[in-house]
């Protein structure tokens, strides 16, 4: 027997809608590319999403046209997330940290017909526009007073195209199922893949991310997404804001120390959301001047796994929340999320701050089981490692306009490449990617927790662990530093902080320093990069 209740699509439209019926007077406020400082609400937001439908409409953009954005966490940019998905056309958020090449392979693959860039990527637009095949115009999102000269064909401003079209609009119903927009993973191998989201995962993720035990928002949340709005639609954070009322605080491109520290303390930002680069730099400028946030409550990680040291300065220091959380883009980008038991609050610190590294539970919505390499499932232990699979409404089902997926299996599973343990608790622990572990005399040595514990030696700001090759155990671990500044530990001082605190094995061949690792797209280490840089290294040791 069927219930009886209604079939309502789930549409991104109905959560602008629902904000500006729902949350009218709600602020949304924006540091601009310009420099200053925007306020609106969601009553103005939705009147202006509704004018640029109709420009989208009026420059003749179609149902599942794809339509590209090169932007910065600014209004704009919330404008065309639910400007573009509400006509049906997909909003193609594009990482401009990307190197060109990448951009342009991305930017024909996905045939973007229109793309929607800040004033700052103009010269990086103008490099590569040449190789943009299916490009018909670029919108340059600022006013008329800000317009610059350009070489850029089909140029129009946003400002004078949002502002002719009336904020009048029925948005059109359609099949949940459509597609609503577009990720291309960061792919430190091969061709970059797209994730193509729809509507109705798009509003689902936003139930799930709005928990309590999850971002936990609502009314009350005034939230800073620093996580960029091309990385994972800022991990669909914007879409879940307006679902509940969140007063959202965009940074715009200032994203250092003092400037996020002055946003968050003057708009009382509660809650903060990025990958642990970002809090490296924030932490450090807090350590410096001896200032903070005092509103802030929680800060939402994920992206990588944050070091230990990390989240104990975060809630000893500070007195803020350090919530960790794991996701990719294939997950729109929520899995698990870990919030304490009532009975681990209670828990001595070493222990807690231990917990605290795990990547946690799973949220409703996401099966979640670890394989090994006969894809048979492993206990749950905490000890047996194995490859993550997940499964579930925000998880895709394939990549965009690739015929197969290695990645997926026939029973609708997909493997992650992340390599993790899952204690009797249900919290999991990331050991590594992957193609990060390092394999040595056919045992696997985590570089995660050996990062982790270099990141914790009082002299060390930044550590990643490689595998070189090595001529008796085929591969060994290198330790690459970036001291903190004023700082310059030696290498046997580094090696011996290692000694009983992991087996002997475990403890790196060698230390090389460095004054900076190389950072992706999307603020991570990129450890494929650090491995052409020492694929010698080994050789050279003996
Ligand atoms: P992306 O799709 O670029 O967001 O990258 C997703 C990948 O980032 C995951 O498959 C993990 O390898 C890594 N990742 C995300 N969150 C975490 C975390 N909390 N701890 C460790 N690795 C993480």
């Amino acid at each position: 027997m069927r219930g009886l209740m209604m079939d309502r699509p789930l549409l991104i439209s109905s959560l602008i809608d629902h904000a500006a019926a729902a949350f009218p007077d709600q602020e949304i406020v924006s540091r601009t590319v310009e420099g200053r400082l925007h306020r609106q609400t969601y009553g103005q937001l939705q009147r202006r999403c509704k004018q640029l439908a109709n420009a989208l409409a009026a420059l003749g953009v179609e149902d599942g046209d794809r339509v590209g954005t090169i932007a910065w966490n600014v209004y704009r940019h919330l404008e065309l997330y639910f400007g573009i998905s509400g006509i049906g056309a997909v909003c193609h958020t594009l990482n401009p940290r990307l190197h060109p090449s990448q951009l342009v392979y991305i930017i024909n693959h996905a045939k973007d017909r229109f793309l929607f860039i800040d004033l700052t990527f103009i010269p990086l637009l103008q490099s590569v526009a040449h190789e943009l095949k299916a490009l018909e115009g670029v919108v340059i999102m600022t006013d008329r007073e800000h317009m610059p000269e350009t070489a850029l064909e089909n140029v129009l401003c946003y400002e004078d195209l949002v502002l002719s079209h009336s904020d009048q609009l029925e948005w059109p119903e359609f099949d949940e199922r459509s597609a609503s927009s577009l990720c291309y993973t960061s792919g430190t191998t091969g061709n970059p893949k797209g994730v193509l989201y729809s509507h109705r995962s798009t509003v689902l993720h936003s139930w799930a991310i709005a928990l309590p035990d999850a971002a936990d928002l609502g009314l009350a949340t005034c939230l800073l997404p620093v996580v960029p709005m091309f990385h994972v639609n800022a991990w669909a954070l914007p879409y879940a804001a307006a679902m509940t009322g969140t007063k959202l605080v965009l940074p715009g491109p200032a994203l250092d120390g003092e400037s996020l520290t002055t946003l968050m303390s003057a708009e009382e930002v509660t809650v903060t959301a990025g990958v642990p680069t970002v809090w490296l730099g924030l932490l450090h400028h807090w350590q410096e001047t001896g200032k903070n946030v005092p509103s802030l409550r929680r800060v939402l990680v994920g992206g990588s796994a944050p070091p230990r040291t990390m989240i104990e300065s975060f809630e000893k220091e500070f007195g803020i929340e350090f919530r960790h959380a794991w996701g990719m883009t294939e997950m729109s980008p929520l899995g698990t999320v870990n919030v304490l038991a009532p009975s681990m609050r209670s828990m001595a610190d070493d222990e807690r701050f231990a917990v605290k590294c795990k990547q946690g539970r799973p949220v409703f919505g996401v099966e979640l089981k670890i394989v090994d390499e006969e894809d048979r499932p492993l206990p749950h232990d905490g000890k047996t490692f194995g490859e993550v699979k997940v499964r579930g409404p925000w998880v895709c089902s394939a990549y965009y306009r690739e015929r197969r997926s290695a990645s997926h299996d026939e029973d609708g599973w997909f493997a992650t490449g992340d390599i993790a343990t899952v204690d009797g608790g249900a919290m999991m622990h990331i050991t590594d990617r992957k193609k990060d572990l390092v394999k040595s005399g056919g045992e696997w040595i985590s570089s995660i927790e050996l990062e982790n514990l270099a990141a914790s030696h009082p002299d060390v700001a930044h550590a990643a662990v490689i595998g070189v090759p090595d001529a008796k155990w085929s591969e060994r671990p290198l330790l690459v530093v970036v001291p903190k500044k004023k700082r310059s530990p030696t290498k046997q001082e580094i090696l011996d902080y290692f000694k009983g605190k992991v087996a002997d094995w475990w403890i790196p061949n060698d230390v090389v320093f460095e004054t900076e690792l190389p950072l992706g797209g999307t603020g991570k280490v990129q450890k494929a990069r650090l491995r052409e840089l020492y694929a010698q290294h080994g050789a050279q040791q003996r």
